[in-house]
């Protein structure tokens, strides 16, 4: 570390994120530091949108340290269900009473696309990613990754709705891929890469 190196949070417990974002941010003078790092405060996901929800969290971030904070927030918007789970998506079965697990929220979707055809059955991730400073300053990127929901799971890889989301292009479910093939197309890559030149200009 230099003495110019700037410190910036990355406001999850989710070291796959951490260690994503810190390999988009190589060759800046940079230290991304995860939740695991510094102390960081539950904040209640109290926005109606993914952009909404990043902010605050980055936001409660920035209070609680004082350091620039990026957070993201993402979820899986279906067509066939007015853009549901949305931002809704890690509580999806939760809220419909069931066990809060991400085969709970497969299980559900599958079940309320019931028999809807595939060309019917499209969706997209949706990463919101915000970064927010110290002086107040903020700025929010929304990246999305188009697909479409199969009827059955497949797949070992990935988390959450991976193995029933096919990208458009693709046969494989996101599930089916490698991470460095994920992170290359996904919704939160492309966010992430975007508040790269952003946070690039902080470093100056
Ligand atoms: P988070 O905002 O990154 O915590 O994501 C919220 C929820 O959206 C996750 O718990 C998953 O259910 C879903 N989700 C977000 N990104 C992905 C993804 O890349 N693959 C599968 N599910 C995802």
């Amino acid at each position: 570390m230099t003495a110019a190196t700037i410190r910036v949070v990355l406001a999850t417990h989710n070291a796959g994120k951490v260690a994503e974002l810190r390999d988009i941010l190589d060759g800046l003078d940079v230290e991304l530091l995860g939740a695991d790092d510094v102390d960081l405060p539950d904040v209640e996901e109290t926005g109606d949108t993914f952009a909404a929800n990043a902010l605050l969290k980055a936001r409660a971030g920035v209070e609680a340290t004082g350091l620039p904070c990026v957070a993201d927030d993402s979820g899986l918007a279906v067509d066939a269900l007015d853009g549901a789970p949305g931002i809704f998506s890690a509580r999806w079965a939760a809220r419909h009473g069931r066990e809060p697990s991400d085969a709970a929220n497969t299980a559900l979707l599958l079940e309320q696309l019931g028999d809807v055809p595939p060309a019917d059955r499209t969706a997209r991730f949706v990463c919101a990613a915000a970064l927010a400073l110290p002086d107040g300053h903020h700025q929010v990127v929304e990246a999305a990754l188009e697909g479409r929901v199969v009827d059955a799971p497949r797949g070992d890889g990935g988390f959450g709705y991976d193995p029933v989301f096919v990208p458009v292009g693709e046969d494989r479910t996101t599930a089916e891929m490698t991470a460095a093939e994920k992170h290359a197309i996904s919704h939160r890559g492309k966010a992430f890469r975007a508040l790269r030149p952003v946070i690039a200009e902080l470093v100056g």
